[in-house]
């Protein structure tokens, strides 16, 4: 039962069981962590129960943005928008678990930052998050890693590219220096910590490591593993949340909507596959209409309608495309943004600027991609964009 919004109790659109609205929290959509923050009111929502909230973020969205494929997709698009003078922030790129460090204790991993530096990462092994980067986030949250960076430049712009990312990155964790000398001033002292005696054992441990593969020419042999189904649950889940947001509670009440909610709660990849959903599914950008809409460097979020249907087509970091659809009842609703959806709304998102377009229409959308008129809000963000050649040489 979908109760009234005065009423002191509501539905959670994830799991449909109804709690007092105080164990319900603002949720992104969009998760923040994509850049979400930055998107308008369709976005967000306050009907979702803190227990969802929390169990998706880390099993549906977690699962979604650890992987191997996003994590590289935001460390490759925060390049195309850094400030050539001022610089900015990278995430670094996540290589892969390293087998011959990692234990039954701990699980080493290896990064690398904008310049070419070289991070290695352990944390308490879990391998019940043998796909997420950076293992399993709570205990991560909770105690933190040991990460050491060994620089690669000394070059000014890129040597603070790269040690002002690394300590946003790894802000949560131990940080050690692998081989930059310590200064004695403040500013560089709250990059590192002096490491204790577990500290220390780590840092020898991984310098034993390099220097063998040093001495042996070999590069290391990093391994990552992607849950096949990684893409599915989040696609759905953004549908049960825009569903809800553009149609409200007859949607989230609609059979659709219950298929979709399944489908998040599904325990398996092959029990998600019978469940009747249409469209849902990821992959590479191949055709020319897929390079039309990617953004590079940014998510492009587009709703369009198709006779009764309403699909969501994303594209994430201008490299991976995924589709769900949203309802296959559309005429059965009402909906502010009815006549928009019938020609089709653009997002443009890039996360590493903090910026959300406004719904574009498909059309001038289009046209601003092929160059027959220029959308000026596009072209704004356009004119952020740089390439390495614009950038100081590393
Ligand atoms: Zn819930």
């Amino acid at each position: 039962m979908v109760v009234a919004p005065s009423s002191p109790e509501t539905t959670c659109i994830y799991c449909n069981r109804t709690f007092p609205i105080n164990e319900f929290s603002l949720e992104h959509i969009f998760p923040s962590a994509l850049g979400g923050k930055a998107c308008g009111d369709l976005f967000k929502t306050r009907t979702v129960c803190s227990r969802c909230n929390n169990t998706t973020g880390l099993h549906v969205d977690g699962a979604f943005i650890k992987s191997w494929f996003t994590t590289n997709g935001a460390a490759a698009s925060a390049f195309t928008y850094l400030d050539p003078i001022s610089g900015g922030l990278v995430p670094y790129t996540y290589i892969g678990n390293i087998p011959a460090l990692s234990d039954a204790e701990y699980l080493y991993e290896f990064w690398v930052g904008p310049s070419g530096e070289n991070v290695y990462s352990r944390s308490p092994r879990d391998d019940k998050f043998f796909g997420y980067a950076g293992g399993n986030p709570i205990t991560t949250k909770k105690v933190g890693r040991d990460v050491i960076i060994f620089g690669t430049t000394t070059e000014a712009y890129w040597l603070k590219v790269g040690l002002l990312s690394f300590s946003d990155f790894f802000y949560n964790d131990r940080r050690y220096s692998g081989n930059f000398q310590l200064s004695q001033d403040s500013s560089s002292n709250n990059l590192f910590i002096v490491p204790d005696l577990a500290g220390n054992e780590f840092i020898e441990k991984v310098k034993q490591y390099r220097s063998v593969a040093e001495s042996n020419n070999t590069s290391h042999g990093c391994a990552f593993s992607v849950d096949i189904g990684f893409a599915d649950r989040f696609l759905v889940k953004l549908a049960l949340g825009l569903g809800s947001s553009l149609f409200g509670d007859d949607f989230v009440i609609s059979p659709y909507a219950k298929h979709l909610r399944d489908a998040l709660w599904a325990k398996s990849t092959d029990e998600r596959h019978d469940i009747p959903l249409r469209g849902v599914g990821y992959w590479d950008i191949n055709d020319n209409f897929d390079r039309l809409m990617a953004w590079p460097g940014g998510h492009t979020i587009m709703l369009q309608r198709f006779r009764d249907d309403v699909a969501l087509v994303l594209y994430v970091y201008g490299k991976k495309s995924g589709i769900v659809v949203i309802t296959d009842e559309f005429s059965k609703f009402t909906c502010e943004l009815e006549s928009s959806l019938n020609d089709g709304i653009v997002y443009i998102l890039v996360p590493s600027r903090r910026i959300c377009t406004k719904p574009i229409p498909m059309q001038d959308f289009v046209s601003h991609q092929v160059g027959n008129s220029k959308n000026a809000e596009l072209a704004s963000i356009e004119a952020l964009r740089v390439e390495l050649k614009d950038l100081p040489p590393r």
